[in-house]
């Protein structure tokens, strides 16, 4: 009698991010079939996103396919979805796209959805303060940026001027820290001699931060060497300031003293605060976990989700001894999760192996040739960080045609002065704000239906 097919263990990772890649990548070898789901259809370098809003790099050059980055790996297979419910009992998670369902079933899950922008409860903020996310946020916000020199070309007024001219970063991280340096440079160096009507150089950057220094998990030394760097730089650091409300025009400041205050600025860009992904909260109301107050899942020592040991939760989703929500988390996460899966496939006794980080530092660049990183006890900044920083981002950027182009784009930002990537689309500037208010429009007009008889929909 003809024996029955063996079906291969099934794995399914939610997201082709760091976390998400890393994993299906470890897995190349393994006797195991994998899908990855993702509601992009690009493998994200989010590190570089400040660079592709201010125009030094193209979008493809941080975010290739992920369908051909995994096009020689055979046991794994790309589903394009937006992953909406994972149901633990049936071990199935059902994506969507367009008007197509998926639903697909896992022997293995590993969940690793990232994290979103955080308004600390103040989500109409975003209409007014893009954050930076994502290739939309990114494009969005080059838009927005070179979009308000053209609207200063425009200006006759001269307050409104200034409004145009004044371009206020939320979050003095590292990403508000870089769009900061950026914006600074862009305006001192990339512009110059592009407008008739005013000169560029008088742009007023702001860095605001509800904390009482830049990038705080540096340290003092490498902080206060970012704050003068930065000031040097001309780029106005207010610190201890806490923003109370965004409009259109601009943002109201509260300082320590409980005074208010307004700056006028057309452009604000959001780099402070992180929500993980909703899905963390389903998967921890259906196992009975917890979840911390950004939305991390509180996982087992082995990435696990409490009673689920076939359910793995790991990156930006992921809360394990307060570790950061960066790159080399995800990744060694990745890794972890992958050599337990195989482990398993392949029957081994000790199937719960603690994940064990390996800290290696991190860095942030301030402007072209200025950086700080700190990695274990050595305190690095200027130029030698900034070389650091380079190889790293190069030996870490997906693809070698995208290592080659970018070296290209850095070469003609860092040692020239222009910027290959400056195209922007009123669509790109408006196309959020607008989709998620037809989709209110349609959410409202279907709770108006729903009291209408079914048939009278279709007509
Ligand atoms: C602007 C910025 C700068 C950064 N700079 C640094 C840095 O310099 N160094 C550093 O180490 N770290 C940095 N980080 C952090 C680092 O990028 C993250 O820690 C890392 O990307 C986390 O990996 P992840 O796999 O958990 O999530 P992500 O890489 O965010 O991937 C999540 C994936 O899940 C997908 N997804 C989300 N929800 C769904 C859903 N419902 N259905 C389907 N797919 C979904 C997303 O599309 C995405 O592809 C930065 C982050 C940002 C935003």
């Amino acid at each position: 009698m003809a024996s029955s097919p063996r079906i291969p263990h099934r794995v399914v990772v939610i997201g082709s991010g760091f976390g998400g890649l890393f994993t299906t990548k470890a897995l190349r070898r393994a006797d195991v079939e994998v899908t990855i789901i993702d509601r992009t259809t690009h493998h994200l370098f989010q590190p570089l996103l400040y660079q592709v809003a201010t125009g030094i790099l193209s979008e493809g050059e941080i975010a290739p396919a992920t369908r051909d980055i995994l096009r020689h790996q055979e046991n794994a297979r790309v589903v394009l979805g937006n992953v909406d419910t994972i149901d633990l009992a049936a071990r199935t998670v059902t994506s969507t796209i367009h008007d197509k369902t998926t639903v697909t079933e896992y022997d293995s899950l590993v969940v690793a959805a990232g994290a979103g922008q955080s308004y600390f409860g103040n989500d109409r903020f975003a209409d007014h303060a893009p954050g930076m996310k994502t290739i939309d946020d990114a494009l969005e916000l080059r838009g927005r940026i070179f979009g308000a020199y053209e609207m200063a070309e425009l200006e006759t007024d001269p307050m409104e001027l200034d409004a145009w001219l004044t371009f206020v970063v939320v979050g003095a991280g590292p990403t508000g820290v870089e769009m900061a340096g950026q914006i600074a440079e862009l305006s001192r160096r990339t512009l110059k001699g592009n407008f008739r009507s005013f000169d560029p150089s008088t742009t007023r950057v702001v860095l605001l931060d509800a904390a009482g220094a830049v990038l705080v998990t540096f340290g003092d030394e490498l902080s206060t060497h970012a704050l003068h760097e930065l000031e040097g730089m001309g780029v106005e650091v207010q610190l201890n300031a806490k923003v109370v409300d965004v409009d259109e025009h601009g943002i109201e400041v509260e300082d320590p003293d409980g005074s208010r205050r307004r700056l006028e600025a057309r452009t604000k860009i959001w780099a402070a605060g992180v929500a993980a992904s909703p899905l963390g909260r389903q998967l921890a109301e259906q196992a009975g976990a917890e979840v911390d107050r950004s939305g991390r899942v509180l996982v087992e020592r082995d990435l696990t989700l409490p009673g689920h040991p076939e359910v793995f939760v790991i990156g930006d989703m992921m809360g394990l001894d307060g570790l950061p929500g960066v790159s080399p988390v995800a990744i060694q996460g990745a890794k972890h999760v992958a050599k337990q899966i195989k482990r398993r496939v392949k029957g081994a006794d000790d199937v719960s192996q603690p994940f064990r980080y390996r800290d290696k530092g991190s860095m942030a660049t301030i402007s072209r040739f200025r950086a700080v990183a700190s990695i274990g006890n050595v305190h690095l900044r200027g130029f030698i960080a900034w070389v650091a920083w380079l190889a790293l981002h190069l030996v870490y950027l997906t693809a070698f045609k995208n290592r080659i182009t970018a070296l290209l784009h850095w070469a003609v930002s860092f040692i020239g002065r222009g910027r290959a990537e400056r195209t922007a689309t009123w669509q790109q500037v408006v196309a959020r704000t607008r989709l998620q208010r037809l989709e209110e429009t349609e959410a409202a007009a279907s709770i108006g239906a729903t009291s209408r008889p079914v048939d009278s929909l279709r007509t």
